[in-house]
């Protein structure tokens, strides 16, 4: 089998690349060619969270598992809090194809997942983008939004106002102008917001959120995380990575929970890639991405990871 290090994806595997691998997962998942199977996810205290996900996307050959987690200490390690590794597999044989450092695909699927909401959804003209949130995702997800809309301003805000700065210095290596401002003036004047917290409750509220903004909300991977108010949910067009993770563990579960939204009034983000939904249909909605994170969009990009690694005769190969 291949080994591909972490240290070698940043040259295999570009934001351009990550798109188009996670946008045609999606579509193959709306098509019924791809599946993910149920996540496991366990807490493991002090704030720690581990698991796994996988899938197999019959339409694309792969198969396999992301396993990792999320490991709050880590930072002061001077290492990402999450920590991931992607093994892939043969599906006819289930022979071992490759493990594949997980951490740079993990922030290049997400933020790929954000952008490609935000070009089918979001109004054309849209300027001012909001981020909430200053983590270490934060700065991938700007530079993703940055792709596929021409924004003029980035607003910010973050319950920990000394993590601005990498905003900031993101908002300025795209030459944009950055302000940090409080939750009601970021929705106030956002047409586009991304959050991707790791909150446990609202940091938006549905009354912060203008008309016709388009919502990415990355941050809600578990049960008991939440970014946004579960009312906005009732007012918005809801899209979503998977149903099934949405309500379970994404930002949907609480106003599932609280009986504002069905599952069955839930799009896969899929059917509008594939043209079986019209996605955005004024100007007036508000549409919201609840993006979830699925092992299949792990899988794409480690595949094409692996794909180039061998191409380019950087991948390590051992026997297992
Ligand atoms: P990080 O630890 O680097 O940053 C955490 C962020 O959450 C910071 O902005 C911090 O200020 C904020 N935060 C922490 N506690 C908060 C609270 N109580 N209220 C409001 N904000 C709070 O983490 P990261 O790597 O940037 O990841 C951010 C979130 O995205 C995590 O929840 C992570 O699990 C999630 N995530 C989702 C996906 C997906 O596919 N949907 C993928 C990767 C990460």
């Amino acid at each position: 089998m291949w080994v591909v290090p972490e240290r070698s994806i940043a040259e295999l595997v570009s934001p351009d690349d990550a798109f188009a691998a996670v946008e045609a997962v999606f579509a193959a998942m709306a098509r019924g060619e791809a599946e993910n199977f149920p996540v496991v996810r366990e807490a493991l205290g002090a704030g720690r969270q581990y698991g796994f996900k996988s899938g197999i996307d019959r339409a694309g050959g792969a198969m396999g598992v992301k396993s990792g987690g999320y490991f709050p200490g880590n930072a002061e390690r001077g290492i990402p809090n999450h920590q991931s590794t992607v093994f892939l597999f043969d599906s006819d044989s289930g022979r071992p194809v490759a493990a594949v450092g997980g951490n740079l695909l993990t922030a290049l699927r997400t933020a790929a997942a954000a952008a490609i909401s935000i070009d089918r959804l979001a109004r054309r003209e849209a300027r001012v983008l909001g981020m909430v949130g200053a983590g270490h995702q934060s700065a991938f997800q700007l530079r993703a939004a940055a792709r596929v809309r021409d924004f003029e301003r980035i607003l910010g805000w973050n319950l920990h106002p000394e993590m601005l700065p990498r905003l900031a210095a993101t908002a300025e290596e795209l030459g944009l102008p950055f302000e940090a401002v409080e939750p009601d003036e970021l929705g106030a004047r956002s047409d586009v917001i991304v959050t991707v917290t790791s909150a446990p409750k609202a940091s938006l509220l549905d009354a912060h959120v203008r008309p016709g903004t388009h919502l990415a909300c990355m941050g809600t991977d578990t049960r008991g995380k939440q970014e946004v108010e579960a009312a906005l949910l009732a007012r918005a067009r809801v899209f979503t990575d998977e149903v099934a993770q949405s309500v379970a563990i994404g930002e949907a579960q609480h106003a599932v929970a609280a009986g504002l939204l069905r599952a069955e009034e839930i799009t896969p983000i899929g059917a509008v890639i594939i043209g079986a939904h019209p996605g955005r249909q004024d100007d007036e909605e508000i549409t919201l991405f609840d993006g979830t994170g699925v092992g299949l969009q792990d899988l794409a990009v480690a595949a094409r990871a692996v794909e180039r690694a061998v191409a380019r005769g950087v991948a390590v190969a051992v026997e297992i």
